[in-house]
């Protein structure tokens, strides 16, 4: 008998397989609850982002906890929250809690800020390596979903490397704990189109219950307050091929910048940039009119997309520049890991044809009215054009030679010629000189016809006396006239 029992169990044990390893685990998932433990980043000491209204410590704990209270209306779900108050906790200690309560997935809360408060978004950190590179894949497709309805520009769903694997410690110390983490990088507080979806509780409370939301399609719970089910949206992890590369750190490797055209009327020039990084996508863009002194706001590459490794080649911005000036160009272009690359400098200068055509017939209107002020205001119309420029010389600024409608700067007369005023007093010096000399000369003139005709007359007397007297008699005769 005792050998028949013992047949008996053999062929028992023989006919019911040991459950493998990897059947207990996915059927410990499936017949007891999930466990998430929920992270509210930082905490006590530690800040986070503090350079806007609200620490960042601050706002993660609302998330978190608007996140923990909708998952607990959810059936077949265990939530722990790492800290429920403003305590300092390092990133092992919350690891290792997780760990204690036997978590599926450790999900860390968090608000994001850039050095240059530049970049826009929303983006999810995830494990760089198998086996929990799947389950943060997986979660990270469910999670972006909810923030792209929210109206989110969506990041990625990203992996960084550090020297002793992943970078950010909290996925490294829940990996060394055998559990996935991912972080959750809501929206970029420190940018104003980002900070809207943040800058009240109730919006923080909001992103709470989308994180929720994204965990309950994951994991395919059903609520049971409103009795939505999400059991057929339930996803497989996989480890496949990783969309994007493990950690990009190096710079998009072409930018160039290209003007496709020009209006001379208006000013408006639109120009193309072509670019690529042969890693990975392009994500955003911006452009410098300055000479790269400042720089647009940020835009989104044309095709950029969280489900794509590549895009457009090429993206292009039409922009109106200053008249009549210089206009240096510029343009950089972004990857997913917010490097960026800037192109080479393009000079532009023209003049706007129709602003400028208006301005000199303004010039000339202005030109024409200065002169019939002038004249008005003068009895001799010929001497108010005296001063004023030719016609021809159309660049002459009028109102530099004489000032419209500013009597006390006009000259009331016009100043006597030089040229005159030296004529007349050569004339009156030659008048002064010659006068006098004219008069002694008329002088002199009369009493010289006066003698002549006394010595004809003598000489009509000696004719009739002899000669020889004549020769001595001469003197005697002049001595006694
Ligand atoms: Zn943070």
């Amino acid at each position: 008998m005792k050998s028949k029992l013992f047949f008996f169990i053999l062929i028992i044990l023989l006919i019911i397989p040991a459950p493998t390893e990897s059947h207990a685990a996915m059927d410990d998932i499936t017949v007891r609850d999930v466990v998430v433990v929920i992270d509210p980043g930082h905490g006590g000491e530690n800040m986070g982002e503090e350079n806007t209204e609200m620490l960042e410590k601050e706002r993660n704990l609302i998330t978190a906890q608007a996140m923990a209270a909708e998952l607990s209306k959810y059936e077949g779900i265990q939530v722990y929250l790492t800290r429920n108050d403003d305590v300092d906790m390092s990133l092992k200690e919350r690891a290792e809690f997780a760990a204690g309560v036997k978590a599926d997935l450790l999900i860390s809360v968090h608000y994001n800020a850039s050095v240059d408060h530049e970049v826009f978004g929303a983006e999810i950190w995830i494990p760089s390596a198998p086996p929990f590179h799947g389950v943060g894949y997986g979660f990270g497709r469910c999670w972006t979903e909810q923030m792209g309805k929210m109206g989110l520009h969506l990041r990625g769903i990203k992996t960084r490397l550090g020297n002793k694997g992943d970078y950010y410690g909290i996925i490294r110390e829940a990996a060394a704990l055998g559990m996935p983490a991912v972080i959750l990088e809501h929206c970029h507080v420190d940018v104003e189109s980002d900070s809207v979806y943040a800058d009240t509780e109730e919006k923080m409370q909001a992103f709470g219950r989308e994180d929720a939301q994204a965990v309950a399609r994951y994991f395919g719970l059903k609520n049971s307050v409103t009795g939505e089910d999400h059991g057929s949206e339930k996803v497989t992890p996989a480890d496949g091929v990783m969309m994007y590369p493990l950690n990009d750190s190096t710079e998009p490797d072409e930018c160039i910048l290209n003007i496709v055209s020009k209006n001379e009327e208006t000013g408006e020039v639109t120009f193309r940039i072509d670019a690529a990084d042969n890693d990975e996508a392009l994500e955003y863009f911006d452009y410098s009119t300055d000479g790269g002194q400042s720089y647009t706001r940020l835009s989104v590459w044309p095709g950029y997309s969280v489900d794509k490794n590549e895009n457009e080649k090429s993206a292009s911005f039409t922009i109106m520049l200053p008249r009549e000036k210089d206009s240096t160009v510029t343009a950089r272009v972004y990857n997913r890991y917010d490097l960026k690359t800037e192109s080479e400098a393009v000079n532009i200068h023209f003049l706007y044809q129709d602003e400028l055509k208006k301005a000199e017939e303004a010039d000339e209107e202005q030109r024409k009215k200065a002169a019939l002020a002038w004249e008005a205001e003068h009895d001799g119309g010929e001497a108010a054009y005296i001063g004023f420029p030719a016609e021809e010389d159309e660049h002459v600024d009028i109102t530099a030679v004489y000032p419209v409608n500013t009597e006390e700067e006009m000259p009331q007369n016009p100043a006597p010629d030089r040229g005159w005023v030296i004529l007349c007093m050569v004339a009156a010096a030659a008048v002064a000189v010659l006068v006098p000399v004219m008069l002694i000369l008329l002088i002199a003139r009369t009493r010289f016809r006066r003698r002549q005709t006394k010595l004809a007359k003598a000489l009509e007397v000696s004719a009739e006396t002899p000669k020889s007297n004549v020769r001595h008699g001469k003197k005697k005769e002049y001595s006694e006239i």
